[in-house]
């Protein structure tokens, strides 16, 4: 661990752009210090362009900053889920733990030069467009201007915090699973978690072993993949490190493997793809022994529905004698523990919310104010959406990294924001070279790309009679709909003619 070296695997498009001197100076403020800004700032300052990044919390990662719950790890391949232009021989295993993806990220903002120009606990509260450029302002009081910003937020930010009837009467721990209370001791203690998602699959398998009384409170069963973690050997490691192009045909193959099963059963219900999916799923299933335990886990929508949740460990651990699968819904909290509508107390010392997140919020709540006094809250009050997920029309010169409709899933997203952001750059190259002062998506461009992404949402599975944070209000996809293939085509052939270009 510890080491980053060049990646090999991006198609040399992806680096393309201007490297050489600046025709236009640019001023640029990145939002948010994760894996999208940290990327951002970097290509960003790779084009000379002055910026500064602006990051509320008191460090860099992120997602991976906020969740530090017991069992946190990626189930996305972590030489997959690596910057191509930073790999990482040293991962230990096929799927790395959440501390050392934080450290990764840490460590790649140190080593390209991106820490020194981070603001760190600089919540931004304002965006006005004025005169050409960006009024930006924080809660602290700090205002600047910018000639661009790139907004790198991300989407599982905002936790979703159910009200529970009761719950300021509990006598024990309670929190959101994206707010864990490390001073809250879990060895020999009751413990109850609220969810069935990935995080709820993580923290069972973390936390059984530990608890003396362990509640998993499920509303809705969800398919779960068996994904073992293998360690990488000495070996191969020093392989890695001796030959980059061993490393970049290792991540190709497990890139591969995603794209070619999960991207295409996900867009298409009636795939073999998604039909094998559903076979390793139901397998799984059956390793469940008790007969009436695994008829309550069997989920009656069809895998892939709902984010697959992948983990080696989950029916093992819900099948352990301490543990227990409650099913009856949550009526209120008392000092005890958690009431069921069955009645049934279950007594306990902590509650955990694995509750999910907020997913339409974005960059609110910023208040964020376009060309005319177009007021962003307004533009997206039926859900939010951008053109091929990166420019919003009439909020010039701001992009989005990993914004609405991007390809959220069991895909690497470090991967799918670098073809985001090297498009972005493009755009920003046009800006820089003085082909134009002003750029953001045509509302023709973006009313013809959501009525394309919502008609082939139609075939996608997570329509197919779930619930999910893939859905909107209205049971209308937020992801990406269209193949992966069309995305990496989309993103490295811009069709500027898409965008409204003011001189
Ligand atoms: P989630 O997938 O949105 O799951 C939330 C869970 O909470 C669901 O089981 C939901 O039940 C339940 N829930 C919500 N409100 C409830 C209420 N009021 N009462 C009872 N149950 C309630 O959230 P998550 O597990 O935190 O995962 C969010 C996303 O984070 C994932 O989809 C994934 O993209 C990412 N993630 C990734 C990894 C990784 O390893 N890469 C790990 C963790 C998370 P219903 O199903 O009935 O709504």
């Amino acid at each position: 661990m510890g080491e980053i070296s060049p990646g090999h695997l991006l198609p040399s498009s992806r680096a393309a752009g201007s490297r050489s001197a600046p025709a236009r100076r640019l001023r640029a403020a990145v939002i948010g210090a994760g894996m999208a800004g940290i990327l951002s700032a970097i290509r960003l300052r790779e084009r000379g362009i002055d910026t500064v990044v602006f990051e509320k919390g008191d460090r860099v990662g992120g997602t991976w900053r906020e969740n530090t719950y017991p069992g946190l790890a990626c189930d996305v391949a972590a030489h997959w889920y690596t910057y191509s232009f930073a790999r990482n021989p040293g991962w230990d295993r096929l799927m790395a733990p959440g501390p050392q993806i934080r450290d990764y990220f840490e460590r790649v903002a140190r080593q390209y030069g991106v820490l020194e120009h981070i603001r760190f606990g600089e919540e931004v509260t304002g965006l006005r467009y004025d005169e050409g450029r960006w009024q930006l302002s924080t809660a602290a009081g700090f205002v600047d201007q910018f000639d661009v910003v790139i907004v790198a937020t991300g989407v599982l930010h905002h936790p979703n915090v159910p009200r529970i009837e009761g719950e300021e009467s509990f006598r024990g721990a309670i929190f959101h699973s994206a707010r864990w209370d490390h001073a809250v001791p879990l060895d020999g203690k009751r413990i109850g978690v609220v969810g069935t998602g990935s995080t709820a699959a993580q923290l069972v398998t973390a936390l059984v072993p530990r608890a003396e009384h362990f509640c998993l409170f499920q509303r809705t069963p969800q398919w779960v993949m068996h994904r073992p973690n293998p360690e990488y050997t000495a070996e191969e490691k020093a392989a890695f490190r001796a030959d980059p192009e061993a490393l970049a045909r290792h991540v190709q193959e497990l890139r591969t493997k995603t794209v070619e099963g999960y991207a295409t059963a996900v867009i298409d219900y009636d795939s073999p793809e998604l039909a094998r999916i559903e076979q390793l799923c139901q397998e799984n299933l059956e390793t469940v022994r008790d007969p009436e335990l695994r008829r309550k886990l069997t989920p009656d929508y069809r895998a892939a529905c709902k984010r697959l949740v992948m983990s080696d460990g989950f029916y093992e651990a819900i099948q352990q004698p301490n543990a227990e699968l409650v099913t009856a819904p949550i009526k209120r909290i008392e000092p005890e523990g958690v009431r069921t509508a069955d009645g049934a107390l279950h007594p306990l010392d902590l509650l955990v919310l694995a509750t999910g997140f907020q997913v339409d919020r974005f960059i609110r709540p910023t208040k964020v104010i376009g060309r005319g006094g177009v007021d962003l809250d307004q533009v997206w009050a039926d859900g939010p959406n951008a053109y091929l997920s990166v420019s919003v029309p009439d909020f010039p010169n701001l992009f989005l990294v990993n914004g609405p409709g991007s390809p959220f899933g069991n895909f690497s997203a470090i991967e799918t924001s670098e073809y985001q952001a090297d498009y972005v750059m493009h755009l920003i190259d046009g800006l820089i070279r003085d082909d134009y002062r002003e750029i953001s998506a045509s509302h023709d461009a973006l009313e013809r790309f959501e009525r394309e992404r919502q008609e082939a949402g139609a075939k996608t599975v997570w329509v197919t009679g779930c619930d999910s944070w893939y859905l909107d209000k209205k049971g209308v996809p937020t992801s990406w709909t269209f193949s992966y293939q069309r995305f990496v085509d989309e993103m490295t052939s811009p069709r500027i003619t898409d965008f409204e270009r003011v001189q």
